[in-house]
């Protein structure tokens, strides 16, 4: 999607290193990390939000769900991690592709 950030970090306008890619996610690092280590993991297809969910979106998500924990030890999160999916201006989402948040390296306090 035209002027969408993540769409364009991967199409590789933007450069930002990845952590992990396969053909529908890839996993960096936050720019603005809220914790010691704060990655996004990103599906490749642009959508904003769970209320764009269809059945091949919900497949993307699973394989998300599928990855981050088999990801979890070589990101440093194996001592446990908190996952966090902001949805609409109300839930504080400031990218509209969708994303999860996956935040650790430390012991987090409440929010
Ligand atoms: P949201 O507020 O939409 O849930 O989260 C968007 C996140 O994307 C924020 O934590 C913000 O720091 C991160 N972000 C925004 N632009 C970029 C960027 O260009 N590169 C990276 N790596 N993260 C970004
Ligand atoms: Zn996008």
């Amino acid at each position: 999607m035209e002027n969408c950030v993540f769409c364009k970090i991967i199409a590789g306008i933007i450069p930002s290193p990845r952590l992990y890619e396969d053909d529908k996610i890839i996993v960096i690092r936050d720019i603005e990390p809220k914790a010691k280590l704060h990655y996004l993991c990103i599906p490749k297809t642009h959508f904003a939000s769970f209320s764009e969910m269809d059945g091949e979106k919900a497949e993307i998500i699973k394989h998300c769900f599928e990855k981050i924990p088999a990801l979890a030890g070589e990101l440093g999160l194996q001592d446990g991690y908190r996952v966090i999916i902001n949805q609409g201006e109300n839930g504080g989402q400031t990218v509209p592709h969708m994303h999860i948040h996956l935040l650790g390296g430390e012991v987090l306090g409440d929010f």
